[in-house]
């Protein structure tokens, strides 16, 4: 008999009855690839209590050391400098496609390079999908006896929205209490640099960046806040100039204690 429970793992219970060693526990078996595959058909997360996003559905860091690519993120990283010379011009010939629609005269002299250049700003906003995390926090991880809180405030950061393709831009605040191993800290600046280069959703970014910490220190807790404004907000009239937008997103302790998220909060200044 299988007796499915409602999570993702399945318990075969015979082949436990038929075991003689069986002590009492069960171990869940994983999840195989094709069952995961079933639960994102029906947008239930492994953890069920999630709603289905790439950070949910897909472990922060992959066997090859990319953290979440994109669709084409190997095709870029692995391209040939035609290959990328090619890519370039393709996207200047739909900006050039973009400018005449909007009304535009692409051979007039101030728009005349405009496509090429915009191409390029573009590769370089969305540079993030080709940093591989193993470079990104190269020779960086140091054992450390440091349990007390690690703070880095006020990263600047830049990225895109992506239902808009127009920028966000501001601060992330990033702490975690080291189990042992610590990480440089330029490097909490990096990290979040390799995921707000890509198009994102602000709740994203945060949470990518606390779940790739989590994953590469294991540490106690990890909390990230971003204050960012968007500029599809403050630019079309839906909010006033200035507003901005906070999340946050708290692992481990600094999720299950209050005086440990207390702590965060004061030394960021906001309490
Ligand atoms: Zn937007």
């Amino acid at each position: 008999m299988t007796y499915n429970y409602s999570g993702p793992f399945t318990i075969d219970y015979d082949i436990i009855m038929a075991d003689k060693s069986y002590n009492g526990t069960v171990t869940p078996k994983p999840v195989l690839p094709k069952e995961l595959e079933q639960l994102r058909n029906v947008g239930v997360t492994p953890l069920q209590t999630r709603v289905a996003s790439p950070c949910t559905l897909n472990p922060p860091i992959d066997s090859d050391g990319l953290s979440w690519p994109s669709l084409g993120a190997r095709s870029r990283i692995e391209q040939t400098p035609e290959e990328a010379k090619g890519r370039e011009e393709r996207i200047a010939a739909a900006v050039k496609t973009i400018l005449t629609e909007l009304g535009e005269d692409v051979d007039r002299e101030g728009l005349l390079e405009t496509p090429e250049r915009y191409a390029r700003a573009m590769l370089y906003f969305t540079k993030g999908y080709e940093d591989n995390i193993r470079d990104v926090i190269k020779r960086a991880v140091f054992e450390e006896n440091h349990d007390e809180m690690v703070i880095v405030r006020d990263i600047e950061i830049y990225s895109l929205c992506e239902h808009h393709l127009v920028p966000f831009f501001g601060k992330a605040h990033i702490a975690y209490i080291p189990n042992k191993r610590v990480l440089g800290l330029s490097k909490l600046a990096r990290l979040a640099e390799m995921y707000a280069r890509r198009f994102q959703v602000q709740e994203r970014l945060t949470k990518q960046i606390a779940m790739a910490l989590s994953e590469i220190l294991k540490p106690r807790g990890v909390a990230v806040v971003i204050e960012a404004a968007h500029m599809c907000m403050v630019s079309r009239g839906v909010q006033k100039t200035g507003s901005s937008t906070t999340t946050s997103c708290m692992l481990g302790c600094f999720r299950d204690q209050q005086k440990t998220r207390e702590e965060f909060l004061t030394l960021l200044g906001r309490r």
